[in-house]
């Protein structure tokens, strides 16, 4: 009974490893290089040696451990029993990062590279399992920054919508989904903006940019009537305002925007401030 199942699917994750890699994203000035550079330290603490390969200038990549006391979806069904559990500290879960740093202009343009070469990636491994999507809260207050933002937001999510209904025209096994998490950073300063209004703005300015192209969109293909549905994140206009909650019930494409700090005064506070988004990747493996 359970044991075989238990076996059989234990050795089927061994003969077929999932990916475990995550793609940090986000406006320059976000704070991904201090995200990578904090958890690249932590893994270093728990005594896990730290692979950091420099492929290129505008990508590195790091083997993270998770701390053993954040959960992932894989052990919450395991019994508290279970003897690898124990083990976990000496073994934790690990999980590749990659940072696209990029320069000037090509940022936007290379972070969206970067993620639709990882999303289709051949070998399962180096596949991307998640986006994490970093921003400023401190930043989006102002008009710009929060457009700058939401654009690079949207076109991500805008890919990701279309490798999401590409997946049922195509019988390939590459199409599982890809979860995104906004890391709303920056929440140690006064001026930041909590995690429910870095949404409902991202939100609300998302939904400018899908009315602007819906109708550029309707413009170009007014005699040519080749206007595709999949061209509009979260559908056409008919739906309603554009909300993170319509994408996934539309789409299925889930995002989550959680608060938290790369840097605070603290050790422990710095500790605290990206738990969260740890959990989060915990519920992704
Ligand atoms: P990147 O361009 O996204 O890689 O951003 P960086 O990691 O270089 O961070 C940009 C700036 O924000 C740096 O000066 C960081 O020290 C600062 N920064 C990053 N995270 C935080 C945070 O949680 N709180 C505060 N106050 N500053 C941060």
């Amino acid at each position: 009974g359970f044991p075989i199942l238990l076996h059989y699917l234990l050795y089927r994750s061994a003969a077929s490893p999932p990916s475990t890699s995550f793609l940090l994203l986000g406006p320059s000035g976000s704070g991904k290089t201090a995200l990578f550079s904090l958890l690249e330290g932590k893994s270093q603490r728990l005594g896990q040696p730290v692979r950091s390969t420099h492929t290129s200038q505008t990508s590195t990549f790091t083997t993270v451990a998770l701390p053993p006391t954040v959960p992932t979806a894989s052990n919450r069904y395991r019994s508290i029993n279970d003897p690898s559990l124990s083990d976990i500290s000496r073994n934790p879960i690990k999980y590749q990062l990659r940072d696209t740093p990029g320069h000037g202009k090509l940022r936007q343009t290379e972070g969206i590279g970067r993620l639709v070469s990882m999303a289709n990636a051949k070998n399962p491994k180096s596949r991307a399992r998640g986006v994490i999507f970093v921003v400023d809260s401190a930043a989006l207050s102002d008009n710009e920054a929060l457009r700058e933002a939401a654009t690079y937001l949207h076109d991500v999510l805008l890919y990701l919508q279309k490798r999401a209904l590409n997946k049922g025209k195509s019988s390939s096994k590459l199409a599982t989904e890809i979860p995104v998490l906004v890391a709303a950073n920056k929440q140690d300063l006064f001026t930041a903006l909590p995690p429910s209004s870095v949404r409902n703005k991202l939100e609300a300015e998302i939904e400018n940019i899908r009315k602007t192209r819906s109708k550029g969109l309707m413009d170009a293909s007014a005699d040519s009537s080749t206007g595709e549905d999949d061209e509009v994140l979260g559908g056409d206009e008919g739906q309603g305002v554009f909300t993170f909650q319509l994408l996934q019930e539309e789409v299925g494409l889930k995002v989550e925007v959680i608060g938290g700090a790369v840097q605070s005064g603290s050790e422990a506070d710095t500790e605290s401030g990206v738990r969260k988004w740890e959990e989060w990747v915990g519920m992704c493996l």
